[in-house]
């Protein structure tokens, strides 16, 4: 099997196609804030069909977030082709994932610090409400996204970016296969 093959997996699961430049080191992944610019990472070709249903999309496009995973570097965004049906559910929110994962990075210290350090379970119940808050947003955007995942439809599209790295993130294995074909000089490895 060779790197570049595209594994099988069940239905739901993400493929991620890793494109990397040719000037990829690990020195410049180390290179983090405000030095974002689309000509540092490698823009992938996602082909003419829609990358949620495979259908045609008609020159429909929507815009693709690029964010690092931390949300430290990113670049600009990238035209997708999405039909109309898929409008509402292509793509993954990166954003709000982020947004929902950074409240609990402060709503868990907050309950802990509340109840235990502090005495002051206002401050902990407050933290509890937050945390609770944040994990049902979290819970709704994956329903979601799995209400919309059958009958050939595959949402959630994101590209996860660094430095000249740029990680196509796609429960759809026919969009990977394209993925990989049309960008097949940068493909660094598939999973
Ligand atoms: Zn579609
Ligand atoms: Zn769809």
């Amino acid at each position: 099997m060779s790197a570049n093959e595209v594994p099988r997996k069940p239905d739901g699961k993400f493929y991620a196609v890793v494109l990397r430049r040719a000037d990829f080191s690990h020195a410049n992944v180390a290179v983090r804030g405000g030095i974002g610019g689309a000509d540092l990472v490698p823009v992938p070709d996602f082909g003419e069909p829609c990358v949620c249903c495979d259908g045609d999309a008609a020159g429909r496009t929507q815009k693709v977030e690029m964010t690092s995973p931390g949300g430290h570097f990113h670049a600009d965004p990238v035209d997708a082709p999405v039909c109309e049906a898929c409008g509402d559910h292509a793509m993954e929110r990166t954003g709000a994932s982020l947004m929902a994962a950074a409240m609990l990075c402060v709503s868990i210290p907050l309950s802990l610090l509340g109840f235990f350090s502090y005495q002051m379970p206002a401050i902990g119940f407050g933290g509890l409400a937050l945390t609770a808050v944040a994990f049902a947003w979290v819970a709704r955007m994956h329903n979601a996204r799995l209400a919309h995942t059958r009958g050939g439809h595959y949402p959630g599209l994101s590209l996860l970016v660094a430095p000249r790295q740029c990680v196509v993130r796609t429960p759809n294995r026919a969009l990977a296969e394209r993925v990989v074909a049309r960008n097949a000089e940068s493909v660094f490895r598939v999973r």
